[in-house]
């Protein structure tokens, strides 16, 4: 009995471990944003980026359903454009987003960046051309440090620090202390860790996007879990990382899209409406409409000229 009650210890053991293993796996994996679920192609080649233009033909995806997801949907952005998406909830925004990031592939159509059908590429290479702030961030069970260098492993300690400056969150980060002692850069958050508020959470994942720097940006909602003082920071720091880059912003709160190149409205997975801000207001549309509800509603003064 005394070996079987080894060999069961051992077992367990055994068991535990590679559970917990298991763990640290689907951990690392969530957090940026989900799994790489789908396999590259067998002659998947590396996306290189020359301009950052993407072609939408197209493209419908219903999650295997009749309705709901995105329906036919044409578009161009070119290089450096800045789109502003909105509509109502279950509008197809974050679809868009997501089959832009390859975690699905679409039902039809075709998604290409400077040329390239997405499906053709490797997943990784996608991803690294492409930051992603999303609503919700949650970050990995690791140092602050760890998580910056996420965006760009290779990083310096130097360009770790400057992003979380631009980010807003150095100040706050050298204060942290995590409950087995460490500190700053080196304290780890999460589980067992520091816990961080949503704006603290949304700041460090900043930080990991301003140091990835990629050509295309995808901010959805960027801003939602701040408070009003650092978001008018966040802001500022947003609209200079978007300088020189394609970007799509996914936004409720229509003040902070009405100063991109082109706003596009969606509904029930269409585009219904598209234009500048001054051209939408002069539609009278579904965008007027939003404007004129949040105008008299919680958006702040000077948006409401
Ligand atoms: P919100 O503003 O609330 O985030 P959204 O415009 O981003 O909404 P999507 O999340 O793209 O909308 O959802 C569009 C439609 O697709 C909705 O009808 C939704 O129920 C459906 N949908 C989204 N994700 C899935 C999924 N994983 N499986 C099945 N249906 C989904």
């Amino acid at each position: 009995t005394l070996r079987l009650n080894a060999m069961t210890g051992w077992i367990m053991w055994a068991l535990t471990s590679f559970f917990r293993q298991l763990g640290v796996v689907a951990e690392g994996m969530q957090t940026i944003a989900q799994p790489i679920e789908l396999a590259d192609d067998r002659d998947a080649t590396e996306l290189q980026l020359t301009d950052g233009r993407i072609d939408i033909r197209n493209l419908s995806h219903h999650y295997g359903r009749e309705a709901g997801g995105l329906d036919s949907i044409d578009l161009t952005i070119a290089p450096g454009e800045k789109i502003g998406l909105i509509g109502r909830s279950g509008a197809g925004k974050s679809t868009l987003v997501k089959l832009l990031l390859r975690f699905y592939d679409a039902e039809k159509g075709v998604i290409e960046i400077d040329g390239h059908d997405i499906r053709r590429v490797t997943q990784d290479s996608l991803r690294r051309n492409i930051g992603m702030v999303q609503q919700d961030s949650s970050l990995l069970h690791r140092s602050v440090r760890e998580n910056i260098l996420y965006g760009r492993p290779d990083a310096t300690e130097d360009e770790v620090i400057a992003a979380a400056k631009q980010a807003e969150a150095h100040e706050f980060i050298l204060d942290l202390e995590d409950p087995q002692g460490r500190t700053g850069y080196d304290a780890h958050v999460g589980e067992r860790g520091v816990k961080l508020s949503g704006g603290q959470r949304q700041r460090v994942t900043l930080a990991r996007v301003i140091l990835k720097d990629a050509p295309i940006l995808l901010l959805d909602e960027a801003t939602s879990a701040l408070d009003s003082e650092v978001e008018a920071a966040i802001q500022s720091t947003l609209y200079g990382m978007m300088e020189g880059k394609t970007v799509i912003a996914i936004a409720h709160r229509l003040s902070t899209i009405a100063q991109m190149d082109r706003i596009l409205v969606l509904d029930a997975g269409r585009i219904v409406e598209q234009g500048s801000h001054a051209d939408l207001l002069a539609q009278g549309g579904l965008y007027a409409q939003f404007w004129a509800r949040q105008s008299g509603g919680f958006l702040n003064p000077e948006a409401a000229e």
